[in-house]
This record gives structure tokens, sequence and C-alpha cells, in this order.
């Protein structure tokens, strides 16, 4: 595994729609592998592989429960309304807060190009959203209702999201 550079603001490559992954196999599992390393090297709770300068429809997500892999994910059900603080490790400077769904669906496949179907609530499904908009160029300071000044140093144990 090998830790990717994490793209920032204003990097073009986090506004391009993401293209499908259409091809499997051990060059995808090495790209997740290193997508997962550099999400928990930078304390992330999901990356997009728009984050590191690829831009294909992957997502990994650990919110603490293990790994989750989603290729070609979309969100088929959605439920409810949650507000929360988020953060993103492509624009570390700012938070905000951001109106989600309470509960998600989401379907995607996994690395074995098997259909999968994963339900989230809370902070699983805001972490669900957040990544899936990444694949579509959309970032959290556009639907942010108040931005903030971040402050990478101190506690952010307020915030449900902290970097993703
Ligand atoms: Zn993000």
């Amino acid at each position: 595994m090998a830790e990717r550079n994490v793209r920032k603001l204003p990097d073009p490559v986090l506004r391009q729609q993401a293209l499908p992954v259409t091809r499997f196999g051990a060059y995808l599992d090495k790209l997740l592998d290193d997508m997962l390393e550099t999400m928990y090297a930078t304390d992330g709770v999901g990356l997009a592989a728009p984050q590191i300068g690829i831009s294909k429809r992957l997502v990994v997500i650990d919110v603490g429960e293990g790994p989750i892999y989603l290729v070609n994910p979309k969100i088929i059900e959605s439920e409810g309304e949650a507000w929360a603080i988020e953060g993103c490790l492509s624009i570390p400077e700012k938070i905000g807060k951001v109106k989600r769904a309470q509960r998600v669906v989401v379907e995607a496949l996994n690395p074995q190009q098997e259909l999968i179907q994963v339900e989230g609530e809370g902070l699983l499904a805001r972490a669900f959203q957040h990544e899936i908009d990444h694949l579509d160029g959309c970032l959290f300071i556009d639907r942010a209702t108040e931005l903030y000044d971040n402050y990478p140093d101190e506690d952010q144990e307020d915030t449900t999201l902290g970097e993703a």
C-alpha cells in the first residue's frame, strides 16, 4: 500500500464528473488499498478517488466499523433529514453546517464486481452522501448553509463528520 497525495481546492479534478469504473482486478484492488491507507493516514472517515487525483467513481469509508468499498455507487433510497458540521480533507481550512438525509441506501459494486446494497444512518449516511457528491464534483461548501474557519489543531469532538 502507498499513501497518496490528497488533492485540495482549487485542483480542478475535484470539480469533474468522475467516470464509471470498468476495470476490475489487481489495478483496482491496489487503488482501493492506497485510498484506504491515505484516508487512515489523514484521519478521514471517507475518501473518494477524485481526492487523490483519479476521476473514477470509487469511494472508501470507515466510520469506525471497518472499511466499506464502493465502486460506481448510487443512492437508491433516502429518508429524513439531519444537520451537522462537516469537514473535507480537500478543503482543510473550512467546516460547514450541512443538511443531509438521515438514512440512505446505497447500491454499488464491490471490488469483486458483485452488486451490493449498503444501508447507513446518521454519520454513515452522511459519509455516503458526502463521498458520492465528490464523484459528481460537488463539495460540501456547495451545500453548506453556514461556513466557518477550521482550526485543524483544535479538538473537533463536536463535529460529527470530521474530515471526509
Ligand atoms: Zn470531502
